[in-house]
């Protein structure tokens, strides 16, 4: 107002005069530009629908194809994708640039034959003959309760990502105390020994279990979606990035550019830390204290043969 008042003549019709335009531009591009926003949303939101309403057709429209079939190929197709690839470089020891990402070089190069067809035959046992009838029987269960996840339009992005966070978390606190429950003295022998028959593991080993650690390991990762009831379509990504995961954390290399698989791969090697996958709980629990002495000596190794 100072401003205003020091200024004679023309000026101050004219500043206000320009005051005012550029009020009247910026409420008329600011609505255009959220008009615009919502029409790209809604323009995408469309295009994507349509896209989920082939895939629907796909499988018929039927909810049990869409639930039972879905689901069964969001395991089957990353699992065995990447499992046979993680397998191939395994035996083969092939490309050679893949053997410096290594967690415990010298270990399965290459990976025994025998060995390998016979996790392969655990894997497929516990995938056909306790996944799958819990899958039908958890399909008639939903049917029964009316609970069967929405089909139709896909969910949005916040619930989509809403339902991820809830998953990931509910999953991480559940594993931790169920492995540890699973590592009791009483328990071990008959329950998880076998899956620690793989020291230094190899990718498809993520499966390699009795069939009560099988089952006992799902509950983590069905209870997160028991609770929020989410779209299909977050059920399908859920499993396969479960699965990934797993293959991930159990493949025995670091993989560049993702999340490190040392602290499975140290579980599996030492037996007694390590219970999680992220190193929330296992801090809180003080049972990730051999992990940080061993990263400390590892990488003091890596700098000696680097000088
Ligand atoms: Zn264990
Ligand atoms: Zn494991």
């Amino acid at each position: 107002m100072e401003l205003l008042k020091r200024l004679g003549g023309w000026q101050r019709p004219s500043l206000l005069l320009l005051a005012a335009t550029l009020l009247v531009v910026s409420v008329l591009y600011g609505q255009s530009l959220t008009t615009q926003l919502k029409q790209f949303r809604t323009a995408s939101s469309v295009a994507l629908d349509s896209q989920w309403k082939k895939v629907l057709a796909l499988f018929g429209n039927d909810d049990f194809y869409l639930y039972v079939v879905g689901i069964l190929l969001s395991i089957q197709i990353p699992f065995w994708s990447f499992g046979i690839l993680f397998m191939f470089v395994d035996y083969y020891n092939w490309p050679r640039w893949t053997r410096k990402y290594k967690l415990q070089p010298g270990t399965h190069e290459p990976v025994d034959l025998n060995r390998l067809k016979e996790t392969i035959q655990v894997v497929l046992i516990n995938q056909w003959s306790v996944s799958f009838p819990l899958l039908i029987s958890s399909y008639f269960m939903k049917k029964f309760t009316n609970t069967m996840p929405v089909i139709d339009d896909l969910p949005s992005l916040q619930r989509f990502i809403i339902d991820f966070i809830i998953f990931i978390i509910v999953d991480e606190i559940g594993l931790y105390y169920v492995h540890r429950l699973m590592h009791h003295p009483k328990l071990y022998s008959w329950v998880h020994k076998k899956h620690h028959e793989w020291p230094a593991p190899i990718a498809i080993t993520f499966v390699y279990s009795t069939r009560i650690e099988f089952v006992l390991n799902m509950i983590p990762v069905v209870l997160g979606p028991l609770m929020t009831n989410p779209h299909l379509f977050t059920l399908w990504a859920w499993y396969a990035f479960v699965h990934l995961r797993g293959l991930k954390n159990h493949s025995g290399y670091h993989i560049p550019g993702l999340t490190s698989s040392e602290e499975h791969n140290y579980h599996h090697m030492m037996n007694n830390a390590c219970f999680s996958r992220s190193p929330f709980l296992d801090g809180i629990h003080g049972t990730d204290k051999g992990f940080r002495a061993y990263l400390a000596r590892k990488e003091l190794e890596k700098q000696q043969k680097n000088e």
